[in-house]
Formats: structure tokens, C-alpha cells, sequence
């Protein structure tokens, strides 16, 4: 990999896994959520009006995308839709919230945060329904770890061979020629005391 691109990308990843640190914090104590709203819809006899959500949640230190569907059931007929729109929202609902339970537990995958769940709710004037599925913090937390475990190899392996009279880069022999490797061209401005030769 380019010397100068995976100290970038490991730079962006600890930045992301500070993200998701936050996140998860966050999550313990509220639902942050960006969601679509879709436009209402009237349904027969205009007796009633549904809309669809998509979105996702950050909660209980999981990511859940989830799709859900309202029904209102007014008492008389509606003249007419509400002026609305479809739109995106965002915000943070408290503790304890509708839906925030925590998901059935039913298998080690359940254990380790990972969930496909349907919730519902039924009233004499409503009606929800909302399935998706959720993912684990951890697991994109993990995942950032990559770059920045590349970049601390390749740092201990490039003091390892300039400390053994190495090529940092490349790991030629440059006991011989200790100001530049003739291999990738690489000037080594602090050499190490070049060994013996064989
Ligand atoms: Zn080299």
C-alpha cells in the first residue's frame, strides 16, 4: 500500500471508531434516529390515513434499520389528506421510549447484538407495525481497527529492519550502501550501524 494512503485511512478509522464510541455511549441513554417519512396515504372510505417510515437508530449499543407503517383511524371520515411531505428527520428520544425495549434474546447471534425483530402496537384509533433488523456496535468498532493494526505492523517492522540495517520499505540489505536502498530507491537519512557483512 502507498506509504502516505494507510496513515489517511488509519486516521479516518480512529476517527470513525471515536464516532462510534460516542455512539454507543449515546445509545445507553437515548435513541438518536434519521428516518423518511413517506407521504400519507388515505385509505378506503377515507376512514383512515397510514404513512411508512424507513430508518435507522442507534440504541442499546446497537444500529437498527427498520421499516414501519402507521395507520390512524380518525372517527369520522377525512375531507382531506393533511399538508404534509415526505422528509427526512433526525433527532433523540429519551429514555424509555416506545419501542425501546431490549430485543428478544434467542440465540448466541441475539447474544452478541445481532437481531431481526416485528413490533406492533394496536389501539381503537391506531395501529403500527415495524420490523427491521440490528447490528452491534462492536462489529463496526472492530472493523475500524483494521487500518490502524496495519499501520502499527508496518511501524514495527520498519524499526525493526532499519534498527537490523534494513530497507524500512522493502527490507533490502543496506549494509553496503547504508545512505539509499538500491532496491526501491528509498533514502534512509538515520542509518543504522550497518553489522557485519556476511
Ligand atoms: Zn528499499
Amino acid at each position: 500500500m502507498n506509504r502516505f494512503l494507510l496513515p489517511v485511512l488509519a486516521a479516518v478509522s480512529v476517527l470513525f471508531a471515536i464516532a462510534i464510541g460516542i455512539l454507543w455511549y449515546r445509545s445507553h441513554h437515548g435513541t438518536d434516529y434519521l428516518q423518511h417519512t413517506s407521504l400519507p396515504t388515505l385509505g378506503i372510505n377515507n376512514l383512515s390515513i397510514s404513512y411508512t417510515l424507513h430508518g435507522i437508530s442507534i440504541i442499546r449499543g446497537q444500529l437498527r434499520i427498520y421499516a414501519s407503517e402507521s395507520t390512524y383511524f380518525p372517527h369520522e371520515p377525512i375531507a382531506s389528506l393533511p399538508n404534509a411531505s415526505a422528509a427526512w428527520h433526525t433527532g433523540r428520544l429519551g429514555l424509555g421510549h416506545f419501542g425501546s425495549d431490549p430485543l428478544p434474546i434467542r440465540s448466541i447471534w441475539n447474544r452478541l447484538g445481532f437481531n431481526s425483530y416485528e413490533t406492533g402496537m394496536m389501539s381503537s384509533f391506531s395501529s403500527d407495525s415495524e420490523h427491521g433488523i440490528a447490528i452491534p456496535l462492536w462489529l463496526p468498532l472492530v472493523l475500524s481497527l483494521f487500518f490502524p493494526v496495519l499501520l502499527l505492523r508496518r511501524i514495527c517492522r520498519q524499526r525493526h529492519r532499519r534498527a537490523h540495517g534494513f530497507c524500512p520499505d522493502c527490507g533490502y540489505d543496506l549494509r553496503a550502501t547504508p545512505h539509499r536502498c538500491p532496491e526501491c530507491g528509498r533514502q534512509v537519512s538515520t542509518p543504522a550501524a550497518p553489522g557485519p557483512l556476511p
